[in-house]
């Protein structure tokens, strides 16, 4: 990429990302921006990858990769019950393809808008189409993977497995599209539920994975009752149905746990779907499944990358 090309592309960049945020001595432009955050606050740090063919198809809309690229990081912050507040960008790209990448800063730019986020840098570089955001947010309240309690009731936002039903049936759903494409933060929730969550995390590699990583972090268990998960009607007719819900990635949708106690402070679009219990002995069982109340087997393994390594 030429140093024209690349100094434009920056320029472009800087002139649609204009949100500005409190605590911003200094944004792009410099070697290095200048932050100062609230003192009252933890700073929380975050980083996630899009490669395309991998996390993303390269005939996917690129205002919704902008969308989805930034999405994923703020929905980390919102996993930890922190406000994001400012981003990095680094764009490695093929070429330079200008419908493309004024479609991807659209779909980036819009979602800074809408949560108030300062993009402040970044890194430009050519080669195969991948994009790394790193985010920052700030916190006086933290909620980790490891504050879940004995008998606290595990808890979902929104409906679970739209995203993974919607990459194995790309025409059935806008709903379930618009979740795969387009997920929304949840940080609407989060804001609500930072004084009950004992412990959280966003559900991007299937319900039992994610949820089994807040039990094994609070060394404890779950137990879910499959007919409490929220699900989208078009999936329930599946044949597949199980799979998606319970190993699907990609929803975006937060997973939490509360004290019982608290169950009547929870906000709206918070379903209770199970509750912690006992580590059992063995540690493959850390998320035990009923349907209907009768247990259900599953061998059902979220998304991995390196699936095909040879061991
Ligand atoms: P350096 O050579 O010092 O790394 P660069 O030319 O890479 O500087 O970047 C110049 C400025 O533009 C820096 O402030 C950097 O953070 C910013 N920048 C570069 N690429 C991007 C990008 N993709 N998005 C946002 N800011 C960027
Ligand atoms: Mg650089």
């Amino acid at each position: 990429m030429s140093f024209i090309a690349e100094f434009d592309l920056i320029e472009q960049i800087k002139r649609q990302c204009d949100t500005t945020t409190a605590g911003t001595v200094l944004g792009i432009g410099d070697d290095a921006a200048i932050l100062q955050p609230n003192p009252d606050c933890q700073l929380t740090v975050s980083t996630d990858t899009l490669v395309a063919g991998v996390h993303f198809k390269e005939t996917d809309q690129a205002i919704h990769i902008g969308h989805k690229a930034l999405a994923v990081n703020l929905s980390d912050m919102a996993a930890m019950g922190a406000t994001p507040k400012w981003v990095l960008l680094n764009l490695t790209l093929p070429d330079i393809n200008r419908k493309w990448i004024n479609g991807f800063i659209k779909g980036f730019a819009a979602l800074l808008a809408k949560y108030q986020v300062q993009l402040i840098g970044g890194d430009t570089t050519q080669g195969p189409l991948s994009i790394a955001v790193t985010v920052m947010g700030e916190t006086s309240n933290a909620i980790r993977r490891d504050g879940a309690n004995l008998h606290d009731l595990v808890v979902v936002t929104g409906e679970i497995g739209s995203a993974a039903f919607a990459l194995h049936n790309p025409r059935r759903s806008k709903a379930c599209n618009q979740q795969l494409k387009q997920p929304e933060p949840r940080l609407d929730v989060a804001k609500n539920i930072t004084h009950l969550a004992t412990a959280m995390i966003d559900v991007s590699d299937g319900l039992m994975v994610d949820l089994g990583h807040i039990c094994r972090a609070s060394n404890l268990a779950a137990v879910i009752e499959l007919s409490q998960v929220p699900i989208n009607s078009i999936i329930q007719k599946d044949k597949n149905w199980m799979a998606y819900v319970l190993a699907g990635g990609d929803d975006y949708q937060l997973c939490f746990t509360i004290n019982a106690e608290a169950e009547d402070e929870l906000p709206e679009d918070c379903h209770i779907i199970g509750q912690i219990i006992e580590p059992p002995n063995k540690e493959s069982d850390v998320v035990m499944v009923l349907h209907h109340h009768q247990p259900i087997t599953t061998n059902f393994k979220g998304y991995q990358h390196f699936d095909d390594e040879k061991r």
